[in-house]
C-alpha cells in the first residue's frame, strides 16, 4: 500500500465519494481506491421526496411495492428518511421528473447529469484530503490488510455485477468483485441470482451507443413503444420497469422506442439528440440488486448475522434495500444515503 491512513474505502462512485466525505468530516485519514468511475457519472436523476403531494411514507411505499416487498424494510425506511438530507446540501435545479413506479414525480437533479455533478463538487471539497489510488484491489489483498491491521476500517463501495454480461448498460470491469473479497472475509451475501438483476426495458441495441439506456421517463412525455411490425404496445403508463422488460420480450426481442410526439426541448433536456426519433432498443441488465448483507448502520454482517469489526459496505455491492425491483431514481439516492452511513461509522468506531 502507498497510502496509510485508518479509513480505506473501496470503489468511486457515489458510493464510494460519499463515503470518503463523511469520513474525513469524521476525522479520520482516508485513502480511496477505485479501478474506474463506474455507474454514478451516468445517474441523471434520483429519488428525494420534495414536491408538497410527496411525503416520505409515500416513497416508501413505493419502493417496497416496486420491490415486490422482497426489500428490507428496515434498509428502505433509512433510506427513505434520509435521503432529505441531500436536499440540504445539493442545488437540485428544480426538475422534478416522475420515474417508472412512482406514485408522484419525485426524482431530482441538476441538469439532468446529478451523478456526475455531484462527483466533481464532493471531489472538489475534498481535494488535497484523500489519499487516491487508481487501481484494481483483490479479496487476497483485503483479507491480508483486515488480518493484519484490524486498526483500519474497510469500505466495501464497489458497485455491482452487470458489466460481466455481454450486453448490458454497465461497463465491463463492474463484474462484482466486491462479492468476491466479501466472501473472502467470510461476510454473508444474498440475492446474488438472476432473479436479482434488474432490466433496463430500453438499451439501444445497434450503433456506436449499443449498451447506452434511452431513458424511461420519456414515455411520460409523449414517447411510444412499437413492436417489430409497428403497432403500439405500451399496455399501462403506471409499469415499473421489471413489467415493462417483460412486455417488451413477450413482443418480440426487440422494441422500437417512438419519439416523434416528444417536444425537441425535452429531447434535448434529456441530452438526447432531437434527430433520432426512432431507435432499436431491447431490455439489458442495469442494476444487480443482491450482494453484501448490511444492517442500517452500513456494518457487513457475518454469516451468524453479526457485524464484522472494521468491515462496512454501501451502494450497489449491498443487497436489501431495492427487493426484486429497483424504483427508478433510487440508484443514486441509496448510493448517497448508505455511502455517508458507512464513511461516519467507519470514521468514528475506528477512532474509538
Ligand atoms: C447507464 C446507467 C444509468 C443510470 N441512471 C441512473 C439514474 O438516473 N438514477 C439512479 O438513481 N440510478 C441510475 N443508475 C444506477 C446507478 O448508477 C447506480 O446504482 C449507482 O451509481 C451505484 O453507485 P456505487 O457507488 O455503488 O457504484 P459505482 O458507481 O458503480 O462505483 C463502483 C466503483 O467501484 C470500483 N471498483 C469495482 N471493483 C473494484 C476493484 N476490484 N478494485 C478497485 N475498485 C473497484 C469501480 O471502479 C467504481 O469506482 C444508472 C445505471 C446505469 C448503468
Amino acid at each position: 500500500m502507498r497510502c496509510t491512513g485508518n479509513v480505506m474505502i473501496v470503489g468511486g462512485g457515489l458510493a464510494g465519494w460519499r463515503a470518503a466525505e463523511a469520513a474525513v468530516a469524521g476525522g479520520a485519514d482516508v485513502t480511496l481506491v477505485a479501478n474506474g468511475t463506474g455507474n454514478s457519472p451516468f445517474v441523471h436523476a434520483l429519488c428525494c421526496p420534495v414536491l408538497p403531494e410527496d411525503s416520505v411514507e409515500k416513497y416508501i411505499q413505493d419502493t417496497l411495492t416496486s420491490g415486490r416487498f422482497g426489500n428490507d424494510p428496515a434498509l428502505v425506511e433509512t433510506m427513505c428518511r434520509n435521503s432529505l438530507m441531500l436536499k440540504e446540501e445539493f442545488a437540485f435545479d428544480g426538475t422534478v421528473i416522475r420515474s417508472l413506479g412512482s406514485s408522484v414525480p419525485r426524482c431530482v437533479s441538476i441538469r439532468h447529469a446529478v451523478g456526475e455533478i455531484a462527483l466533481e463538487q464532493i471531489k472538489g471539497r475534498l481535494k488535497g484530503k484523500v489519499c487516491v489510488e487508481n487501481r484494481t484491489v483483490t479479496p487476497e489483498e483485503i483479507s491480508s490488510l483486515h488480518a493484519e491491521r484490524p486498526e483500519l476500517g474497510i469500505v466495501i463501495a464497489t458497485g455491482g455485477w452487470c458489466g460481466k454480461y455481454g450486453f448490458s448498460t454497465n461497463p465491463q470491469y463492474l463484474k462484482g468483485d466486491g462479492i468476491l473479497i466479501a466472501e473472502a472475509l467470510g461476510i454473508a451475501v444474498k440475492d446474488v441470482d438472476e432473479a436479482h438483476v434488474q432490466y433496463e426495458p430500453t438499451v439501444r441495441l445497434e450503433g456506436p451507443k449499443r449498451g447506452v439506456p434511452v431513458i424511461t421517463t420519456l414515455l411520460y412525455e409523449g414517447a411510444r413503444l412499437l413492436n417489430a411490425d409497428g403497432r403500439e404496445f405500451l399496455p399501462d403508463s403506471r409499469l415499473n420497469k421489471d413489467e415493462l422488460s417483460e412486455a417488451i420480450l413477450r413482443e418480440g426481442s426487440f422494441a422500437y422506442y417512438d419519439l416523434e410526439d416528444v417536444p425537441v426541448g425535452k429531447l434535448l433536456e434529456c441530452k438526447m439528440d432531437p434527430d433520432e426519433r426512432i431507435i432499436k432498443v431491447a431490455p439489458a441488465p442495469h442494476t444487480s440488486l443482491g450482494g453484501i448483507v448490511i444492517d442500517t448502520g452500513c456494518h457487513a454482517l457475518g454469516r451468524d448475522g453479526k457485524p464484522v469489526p472494521g468491515i462496512y459496505a454501501c451502494g450497489e455491492v449491498t443487497a436489501g434495500v431495492h427487493g426484486f425491483n429497483r424504483l427508478g431514481g433510487n440508484g443514486g439516492t441509496a448510493a448517497m444515503v448508505f455511502g455517508t452511513i458507512a464513511g461516519r461509522q467507519a470514521a468514528s468506531e475506528m477512532k474509538n
